[in-house]
């Protein structure tokens, strides 16, 4: 963290103040995805609530096999990845800016654990119901109403070929739909849409298939249900 604010300090380049922005704004609420200190090793970040809190949208076992096995996997393989290697004292965010350039492992792994860091944090018990706060403004403003905007959404969702995510992105202030596939997501140069994921949903199958199998579009319905609110609330406020 001193390299990395010394360097932001002193910066005239563009994309370090960039990814000091992004940093500064994501990461002080997913604060698990940062190590204590470079050259820890990432670390799987503990669940915000029991297996079963997602119920019946989310089931118990898809939860406890995404976390436990999936997540676990992509943070295992992501340290493997940078070990001993240039990388190693990096951000992801910083990883991220110039992911074309950086291995595919890097690239798969490291976006892994982000986006699922992110993914928990963005669910809760009781969650759903209509958007809250200044983002429930500015998804009126953006889209005409909630409705459009999950209309939109449910699209990028299910249209989504193979494995991928869906995102509600802040980009140069405005509110944007995306996808993204694999493991990418909008913080890395590859994207299509580039900004800051204040919400994402997993739509590869290990999310949804033990409980939905085939139907995706109806697990996509269904999540809205456990959405965290508060959390893309204050994501989308404090950047
Ligand atoms: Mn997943």
């Amino acid at each position: 963290m001193q390299r990395r604010k010394f360097l932001y300090a002193l910066s005239s380049v563009p994309a370090i103040s960039v990814i000091g922005k992004v940093e500064n704004h994501l990461n002080k609420f997913n604060k698990h995805i940062r190590r204590n200190s470079k050259m820890a090793k990432f670390e799987l970040p503990a669940i915000p609530y029991a297996y079963d809190a997602l119920e019946p949208y989310i089931d118990k076992m898809t939860m406890e096999i995404h976390y436990t096995k999936h997540h676990n996997a992509y943070v295992t393989n992501l340290n493997k990845a940078i070990e001993s290697t240039e990388h190693e004292g990096k951000s992801l965010e910083e990883m991220f800016s110039t992911i074309s350039k950086l291995p595919v492992a890097v690239r798969n792994n490291g976006g892994g654990h982000w986006n699922h860091s992110l993914f928990w944090t963005l669910m809760k018990q009781n969650g759903g119901g209509n958007p809250t706060g200044k983002v429930a403004e500015a998804i009126t403003s953006t889209f005409g109403s909630f409705e459009e905007l999950k209309n939109k959404f449910n699209s990028a969702a299910t249209t989504r070929f193979g494995s991928g995510w869906a995102w509600l992105v802040l980009q140069d202030g405005k509110l944007v739909v995306s996808s993204t596939p694999n493991q990418d997501n909008p913080l890395m140069d590859v994207a299509e849409v580039k900004g800051l994921p204040i919400l994402g949903l997993d739509v590869w199958e290990h999310a949804y298939y033990l409980k939905y199998q085939n139907r995706r579009p109806e697990y996509i319905e269904n999540w809205w249900n456990v959405v965290n609110w508060d959390k893309v609330n204050e994501l989308y406020s404090k950047a």
